[in-house]
């Protein structure tokens, strides 16, 4: 069955058509919005194409997207109407989705309802979903949240010691995000333990642009770094993650600055890039750290300190683990973050064998845990796309 997975963002938009697990082509739209949009596009096996081109609107540019997907020389599909079902990523589902779902007039309504919390990742969301309907309209669309997973948390997690009242009539309490990726890696754990997924306690650290680690406990997510906002938890490549939250008030006191400025200082402006001055991307701070940045090192040295307590604390929230996962771009390929994140931990039965951390093979799972280790330390790719293209088509054919 050939599925689509869109993740529609503000200015972009990714993409893989799938026949059941196997990935035919990929592909990323970039700068929406302009004359000058990029398409990157890879059928499986054949080389990347590049092209630009004007495109204003997510509609237009998932036009584009499905004419290549069905042109003589760059396409693999005979005619559009093979896709069968189209899977969105949809980033808040707030309290009403705790799975996957087809998506209705009345799923519509409830996603809408959520743009109240999440104004900046849901109305691309829907503008995806909208255009697929007008382009694809006999064809059976599937929303997967970001939130689904962490739906699980207990309240004591999620309730935020702020007045009440602002759970109840403003539904501010922690979310969590990457919930797609957090779900997939903890499955795979499990099979790589060989325990059933119901009887493990796993703590998952998905580690790229936006970093967020979770602790799940017998299949659930139990509690998540993140929050209302991806803003929560770890520090990230540009975003501040947990700081005092009268700082922000603090600045914008005495930089004059308004809401809008300050929300772009915490989520554009802070994180690595705002300790290092330097860049956002680990492998850069990696080599100026080498070569003796100062700057650099404190900002990889804040960021695997932050990771170690959060660590520390999901084996307290579960009383121990059976393995701490590492994701994500900066989780699955640098092990420097890996040997600071896990080192002098011996008192929880957690030690790497750091010889097996530093030749881990690029893009396989693997166990770089030292034999004594009580709790395995495992190096999982994730693969969001594929749990979405997953879900769409268990959706679609039971609908
Ligand atoms: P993601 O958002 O999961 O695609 O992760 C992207 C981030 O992963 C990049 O911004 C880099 O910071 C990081 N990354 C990718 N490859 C490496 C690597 N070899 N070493 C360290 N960090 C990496």
């Amino acid at each position: 069955m050939k599925v689509l997975v869109l993740n529609c963002g503000s200015s972009s938009i990714k993409y893989k058509l799938y026949d059941d697990d196997q990935q035919l082509a990929e592909g990323l739209l970039e700068k929406i919005g302009t004359s000058q949009a990029q398409l990157n596009h890879t059928v499986t096996g054949r080389k990347k194409v590049v092209s630009v081109h004007e495109v204003l609107e997510h509609h237009s540019g998932i036009e584009l997207i499905l004419s290549t997907l069905v042109d003589g020389e760059k396409g693999i599909l005979g005619a559009i109407d093979e896709i069968q079902a189209v899977g969105h990523r949809v980033v808040h589902g707030g309290e009403a989705f705790s799975q996957s779902t087809l998506i209705t007039p009345e799923v519509l309504a409830k996603i809408e309802e959520c743009i109240d919390i999440a104004p900046l990742h849901n109305p691309p969301n829907l503008s995806g979903i909208y255009a697929v309907s007008e382009l694809l309209p006999k064809v059976p669309q599937v929303a997967v949240f970001d939130t689904a997973f962490h739906q699980t948390m207990p309240e004591k997690a999620y309730i935020y010691a702020i007045p009440y009242v602002f759970y109840t009539r403003n539904h501010i309490r922690k979310y969590g995000f990457h919930g797609v990726s957090h779900g997939y890696v903890s499955e795979e754990a499990a099979t790589m333990l060989g325990k059933p997924y119901n009887e493990t306690r796993i703590i998952t650290c998905h580690l790229g642009n936006g970093s967020s680690i979770t602790a799940i406990d017998h299949g659930k997510s139990v509690d998540t770094s993140m929050g209302f906002t991806p803003l929560e938890g770890m520090p990230m490549g540009t975003r501040c993650g947990d700081i005092d939250p009268a700082v922000p008030l603090y600045i914008m006191g005495k930089e004059e600055l308004n809401q809008q400025q300050i929300n772009a200082l915490l989520n554009k402006h802070s994180g690595v890039l705002g300790i290092s001055g330097i860049s956002n991307d680990f492998r850069t701070l990696e080599e100026e750290s080498a070569k003796g940045e100062k700057r650099a090192t404190l900002a990889l040295e804040v960021f695997c300190y932050k990771l170690k307590k959060y660590i520390g604390s999901y084996m307290a929230a579960m009383n121990g683990a059976d393995a701490i996962v590492f994701t994500g771009g900066i989780g699955e390929n640098s092990y420097t973050v890996r040997e600071l994140a896990t080192s002098d931990l011996d008192f929880l039965g957690i030690v790497l064998d750091k010889e097996k951390n530093r030749n881990k093979k690029r893009g396989e799972a693997e166990d770089v845990s030292a034999d004594c280790s009580r709790v395995r330390i495992l190096v999982i790719p994730t693969n969001e796309e594929l749990v979405i293209a997953r879900d769409t088509r268990r959706i679609a054919v039971s609908n």
